[in-house]
């Protein structure tokens, strides 16, 4: 059996008000928590919801009152490349502290509606890590045509380049790395369409990067629409896992049996056979 973590995250974007937000988080911390409970709790495994900005204080604390042995954490959808100062509207990285314990950077949505650079991603993940928090960075080629190895170098090149923003806003790949840095391969034409990348596709994806930084032990997540009917393929079987160590999950999140079904396909990639 492996012995890499299994990371699977829950990206609501701006879908519900903080209310349904909740609401979603009790449901799926009941249903995950029985599933944890049935498997013995695998302390390989983590289980992270990310709600709107609005949501993180009022899911953080449901989850850290109620559902503490479910072992869930939130993450944060975005921060701000701004430091804490008069930012109106602002939301930096060391605001998260004591509430989210990771954040995601570089997602494609805020590429694309927000004109996100690599340069802002490489300066956003700089802030992350001086906040003392896990970036998780998020990166995917818009090639649906493309053949594998032009998808690998695009998305090595991306990832580079916010590398050496990173290191131009003072943090260096090993801070990177000691943070506890996970990447995400979302396929742009992959995301909210129901039509997911391969399995070979995102496993070329991973070792790719994993040859490029010179880090084996590099998590890398897919997302892109991913569901409970293929949640299984990701993660191959307890003997033969594939390369991949989780799933960053949007539309099907929004539903808890969907979400937790994804949890237990997880969960049972992780079991001893
Ligand atoms: C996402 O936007 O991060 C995502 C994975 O969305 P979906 O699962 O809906 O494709």
């Amino acid at each position: 059996m492996s012995s890499r973590q299994i990371t699977i995250i829950a990206n609501w974007k701006a879908n519900l008000p903080p209310s349904e937000e909740v609401a979603l988080a009790k449901e799926i911390a009941e249903g995950v928590g029985g599933a944890l409970q049935a498997t013995g709790s695998p302390s390989s495994f983590r289980v992270l919801l990310a709600p709107s900005a609005l949501g993180l204080v009022p899911v953080a604390s449901l989850l850290r009152r109620e559902y503490p042995q479910a072992g869930i954490e939130v993450a944060a959808q975005d921060s701000s490349l701004s430091s804490a100062g008069a930012f109106t509207g602002e939301i930096p990285a060391v605001h998260l502290v004591g509430i989210a314990p990771a954040v995601i950077v570089g997602h494609s949505e805020r590429r694309r509606d927000h004109g996100e650079s690599d340069e802002v991603v490489g300066g956003k993940l700089a802030r992350v890590v001086a906040a003392g928090l896990a970036p998780i960075l998020c990166l995917g080629d818009d090639l649906p045509e493309a053949e594998i190895a032009t998808r690998v170098a695009y998305v090595e090149a991306q990832c580079a380049a916010a590398f050496a923003a990173a290191e131009r806003a003072g943090c260096s790949a090993d801070q990177l790395f000691a943070a506890g840095l996970v990447a995400a391969y979302e396929p742009v034409w992959a995301i909210g369409t129901g039509n997911p990348a391969s399995v070979e596709i995102a496993e070329a994806i991973a070792s790719g990067l994993r040859s490029a930084l010179h880090r084996n032990e590099l998590p890398v997540l897919y997302g892109g629409s991913v569901d409970a009917a293929s949640a299984p393929t990701w993660f191959g079987t307890p003997t033969r896992r594939t390369a991949l160590d989780g799933l960053l999950v949007g539309g099907a999140s929004l539903h808890a049996d969907r979400f937790v079904a994804i949890v237990r396909a997880a969960l049972a990639a992780t079991e001893p056979a």
